[in-house]
């Protein structure tokens, strides 16, 4: 949802308190697109703070439907949103302070999803010590080994080196 924020700069009793449904069911996270699992309604709060300036806060939660970068199992990422700016008109031409206005006009959408990249972790696991799968047969690894030996997995190891240094020979 877009919020014209020209009266909240203007009007000095300015004061808006709503919640907005995000407009979003997926979003992109480092190059790859995520859905919306589940989200809260954005409680979105604007105000007049003098001389063409707007103090903005946004509570939110939002759950994103994420894979475990090791076993691929699904994992979701219960996200709690909580975020104050400043809004200066005279500084808009800061690329922080206008990342989701553009022309005076407030991008709910867009404010929440550069808040759920900044809280995003760096990895996701299903647990902690996931033990991935594996890499021969796609096993998962977590309830118990696939079985295939650790002799096997030299072999292979041994082969695809000696098959890639032959390669690089030719
Ligand atoms: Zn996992
Ligand atoms: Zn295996």
């Amino acid at each position: 949802m877009k919020i014209d924020l020209e009266d909240a700069l203007s009007n000095n009793k300015y004061i808006l308190d709503e919640e907005i449904l995000p407009e979003f069911d997926n979003m992109e996270v480092r190059g790859i697109n995520k859905p919306v699992y589940e989200a809260s309604p954005v409680k979105l709060h604007l105000e007049h703070r003098g001389k063409r300036s707007v103090y903005i806060t946004a509570d939110a939660s939002i759950c994103i439907l994420d894979k475990c970068d090791r076993c691929l199992k699904d994992v979701y990422i219960p996200l709690e949103i909580q975020t104050e700016h400043l809004y200066k008109e005279e500084e808009a031409q800061d690329p922080d302070n206008t990342a989701f206005i553009e022309n005076n006009i407030l991008d709910v959408d867009d404010l929440i999803k550069g808040e759920i990249l900044t809280e995003y972790p760096v990895k996701v696991l299903c647990k902690e010590d996931c033990k991935g799968i594996c890499p021969f047969c796609g096993k998962d690894l977590n309830p118990g080994d696939c079985g295939c030996k650790d002799q096997d997995k030299n072999l292979r190891m041994a082969s695809l080196i000696d098959s890639y240094l032959k390669n690089k020979e030719v």
